[in-house]
């Protein structure tokens, strides 16, 4: 494939887009290619940025690119005397109308236009971000893609709710599918959805989730993964890029609700998971248990601050698997992961750029790209996953340093 792809790509349009709002949204950019021209794109994206350190294998596509996002919100405002909900329109704050999005999975886009059709039937308003007036800011609905679980997160301006039994009776009536619903209150000038406080509303506050054979809790600020059968795919490729044999200890960075670790567990002495967002590192501990996993702990810290301490401490760990936001990793973070000197780093990124960045660094201390491997998790956008196996260059080095230390102690005793 990566021979006959350049030509194979020019940007041209090879297909009508199909989405009425693709102008305003923003969302989906490569919504005028086909499918296949969508993936030679992101092939291209990742040879051309990490290639220079190794054969890019072929990107992985689903065979059904549609409605595959379980997280969807919209925002809420009103226009003259309609409420209106969609998205905001790239880099404003005006809300483009949507009912129902090529990429969201179609029963939350349901369900976002029932509470709409309620709000007006019971005669509540929507927020407006400029006078602050108004009751509902954002709807957000996670699903369980395995499970069925479904969770709906009423964003409101404040916390008191008029006729608020009425309401999500009326709600539960139209969609006994939910099965759970949530206040959250957001009343500050802020472009972040939720706000500091929740409560719930009805059933248990969260949905479980079921993935690679184990069951994850999902809160609403918990980061999870949007994409559930890509996922499964992405895992599957870090597990086999790290070929875990039981004896190994293992670091799962940038963990949020733990997945990673918890799937690593099964083939490891022991795992560390380290997250920055208390809400996953809550739900990861409580996954754990959920799946009766016992080698496994969670650190919630920053990633950088919790290696320089292990550096600092001396700890061993044989396999470090790290999944980091968009920014990549910390200088910190990558400094103290090449004193902690893993046999093996398996580094999960959402950024090409900024993974080729950091592996500029990791490949100048002395580890060298094994596998690279993109995976599309977000089909019908620009953006592109991929997984990077990377080993110290010489096998033996991790053990010669160690030896030539126990020497050097013997000496000095
Ligand atoms: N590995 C997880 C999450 C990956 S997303 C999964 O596959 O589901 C990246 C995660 O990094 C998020 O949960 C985010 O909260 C967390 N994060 C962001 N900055 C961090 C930091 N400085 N230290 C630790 N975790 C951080």
């Amino acid at each position: 494939m990566q021979a006959n792809i350049k030509k194979h790509i020019k940007t041209e349009n090879d297909k009508k887009p199909q989405c009425p709002h693709r102008k305003k949204c923003g969302g989906c950019q490569l919504q005028n290619l086909s499918y296949e021209k969508q993936l030679s794109f992101k092939q291209v994206k990742v040879i051309k940025l990490l290639g220079r350190y190794h054969h890019v294998c072929e990107i992985i596509g689903m065979e059904n690119p549609y409605h595959y996002r379980n997280k969807v919100q919209a925002a809420f405002g009103e226009r003259g005397k309609e409420i209106i909900s969609g998205v905001y329109q790239s880099s404003t704050h005006n809300i483009v109308p949507v009912d129902s999005c090529m990429i969201e999975d179609q029963k939350a886009d349901e369900i976002i236009v029932t509470i709409r059709k309620l709000l007006k039937s019971f005669k509540m308003r929507a927020f407006n971000d400029v006078t602050m007036k108004g009751f509902l800011r954002h709807v957000l609905i996670k699903r369980g893609f395995a499970s069925g679980e479904i969770m709906v997160v009423l964003v409101t301006a404040v916390m008191d709710f008029p006729k608020e039994s009425q309401f999500v009776n009326a709600l539960l009536s139209r969609h006994p599918e939910i099965t759970t619903i949530v206040q959250n209150v957001n009343n500050k000038r802020t472009s972040l959805v939720l706000g500091e406080q929740s409560r719930v509303l009805y059933g248990d506050g969260y949905i479980e989730e079921h993935l690679c054979g184990l069951k994850f809790r999902i809160s609403p600020k918990a980061f999870y993964q949007i994409n559930p059968i890509q996922t499964e795919v992405l895992y599957g490729k870090a597990m086999e890029f790290a070929a875990l044999t039981g004896n190994e200890t293992v670091l799962d960075a940038y963990c949020g609700t733990g997945t990673i670790g918890m799937i690593a567990s099964k083939n490891a002495k022991s795992v560390v998971g380290v997250e920055l967002n208390p809400d996953a590192v809550k739900d990861a501990v409580t996954n754990a248990k959920l799946n009766g996993v016992e080698n496994i702990e969670f650190i919630c810290d920053d990633a950088g601050k919790f290696m320089v301490r292990a550096a600092e401490n001396g700890e061993k760990f044989d396999t470090v698997i790290m999944d980091p936001p968009r920014a990549g990793a910390s200088l910190e973070f990558l400094r103290s992961l090449v004193t902690l000197s893993p046999k093996k780093i398996v580094y999960i990124s959402c950024n090409p750029e900024t993974q080729a960045r950091d592996l500029s660094f990791l490949t100048r201390k002395g580890y060298k790209v094994r596998r690279i491997q993109p995976v599309d998790m977000f089909p019908h956008t620009e953006h592109v996953e991929s997984v990077v196996c990377l080993s110290r260059e010489k096998a033996d080095d991790y053990i010669r340093i160690s030896v030539h230390t126990k020497d050097l102690q013997a000496k000095a005793n």
